[in-house]
């Protein structure tokens, strides 16, 4: 059975670029970066609005493995949150496997 993209249900990073209304914007966002968190690595903070108006972003790609909704460096959580976690973006949807 096909995959379906997980969908971002609410963010709380209110200064990222893809952010309305606590709503992200973003087409699809990575998760996963430098930090050991479950960080979003497509945050982003500039003067201009990004993303697209009527559209409520997924999860492309996720890079923690150790997260129990991991399957093969994709999420296949029903929809995530993210939320500011020691000054950045989270998925505060990962749960440890
Ligand atoms: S999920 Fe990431 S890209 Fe989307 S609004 Fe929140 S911080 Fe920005």
């Amino acid at each position: 059975m096909a995959m379906k993209m997980s969908k971002i249900s609410a963010c709380d990073v209110a200064d990222c670029s893809y952010n309305r209304n606590k709503e992200c914007h973003a087409l699809a966002i990575t998760v996963g970066g430098p930090e050991v968190c479950a960080c979003c690595d497509t945050y982003v903070h500039a003067a201009k609005k990004g993303g697209v108006a009527d559209t409520i972003g997924g999860v492309g790609a996720c890079k923690v493995d150790s997260c129990t909704f991991n399957t093969n460096l994709e999420c296949s959580a029903p929809g995530i949150k993210v939320g500011l976690h020691q000054g950045h973006p989270d998925c505060t949807t990962f749960k440890t496997r």
